[in-house]
């Protein structure tokens, strides 16, 4: 197999028929040793039946189904554990990610490229939300020793060496995007504009971003653990001048009672810094809390795939 594409779908009963057409037409091109590997992610709507129907008719189909909806992560991870080519790509199901694309990405991968990693601009974007964007990344920067671009994304090819290489790592708590960095390996990055979703609708919202925003940060290493640390030493330091000071002040001027305001404002200040503490480190428990029960990153309702189930499913 040359190429194999992994395709994450959820709910994209609207959009899916183009994509096929689109993605298919753009492979035919390059080569007929290829396979289109779909995995719909628990949609409610009719995307299985739409892939099943793909299936029927063209051999280069395959279809992953899950018992429920898995998150995009799992809905990667279960295709790139079923795909077998020498080549793999990630892509949206909205054609967000240019399915023309891929011949040049072939061309750099033979060249010898383990990624090469489609990275797109911001034009047409909503402009609060591309700000927020380029801030978070910058911050992520900071705070983790992976690097992270903005405008880059999960759209990229994957030699049979990096990929094997990725699929080493069974975290739990996956973030792709810090995975794909952690991995290293020869990178090419490609520039394409920026486009809107062809049909359907986007799947996140604020909340979810948030918690997509923590993920990244907490899953690469411990430094904000380091920062409670820190702020703990900085808040030892500060009490103690301010002790001495006190201390002092009762030595030379005698006790002065009136301190409400003082004793107030330390209660809050240090709770705050307690609990924020506290916060992180939960946060890290929570991690190793799902690490630990190792459950497997997704279940499989139905596939066109004749392989045996039980070894791809842990
Ligand atoms: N997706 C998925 N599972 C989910 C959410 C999304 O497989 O729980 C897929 C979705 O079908 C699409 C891709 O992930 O192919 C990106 O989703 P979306 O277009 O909603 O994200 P955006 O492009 O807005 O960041
Ligand atoms: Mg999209």
């Amino acid at each position: 197999m040359l190429i194999s594409v992994v395709v994450p779908c959820y709910n994209e009963e609207k959009v899916i028929a183009m994509t096929y057409d689109q993605l298919r037409a753009a492979l035919e091109k390059i080569t007929d040793d290829y396979e289109m590997i779909f995995v719909n992610d628990g949609s409610s709507d009719g995307t299985i039946g739409a892939l099943k129907r793909f299936a029927d008719s063209d051999k280069h189909v395959k279809y992953i189904s899950f018992s429920r909806n898995f998150g995009k992560e799992s809905a990667m991870l279960a295709g790139l554990r079923f795909a077998s080519g020498d080549y793999t790509v990630i892509m949206d199901a909205d054609l967000q990610h240019p399915p023309e694309l891929i011949a040049e990405m072939l061309t750099y991968a033979q060249e010898g490229y383990d990624q090469v990693i489609g990275r797109r601009d911001r034009d047409g974007d909503d402009k609060r939300n591309a700000f927020f964007a380029r801030t978070y990344y910058r911050l992520v920067d900071r705070l983790t020793d992976v690097k992270l671009a903005d405008g880059v994304g999960d759209f990229r090819m994957l030699s049979r060496k990096a990929l094997d290489a990725l699929l080493t790592m069974n975290e739990y708590n996956r973030f792709s995007k810090g995975l794909f960095s952690w991995i290293g390996f020869k990178e090419k990055i490609i520039h394409y504009k920026n486009r809107q979703r062809a049909a359907g609708e986007s799947k996140w919202n604020f909340g979810s971003l948030i918690k997509y925003g923590v993920d990244g940060v907490l899953s690469f290493n411990n430094k904000p653990l380091r920062f409670c640390f820190v702020l703990g030493a900085a808040a030892i330091g500060v009490s103690l001048v301010y002790l001495l000071s006190l201390f002092l002040s009762i030595l030379f001027e005698g006790i002065d009672l009136p301190g409400y305001f003082t004793t107030i404002f330390t209660i809050c200040l240090f709770g705050g810094v307690q609990l924020i503490s506290i916060g992180i480190i939960g946060e890290y428990i929570g991690r190793i809390y799902y690490e630990v029960k190792r459950r497997p990153h997704f279940l499989i309702d139905e596939t066109n795939f004749h392989t045996n189930l039980s070894k791809k499913e842990l």
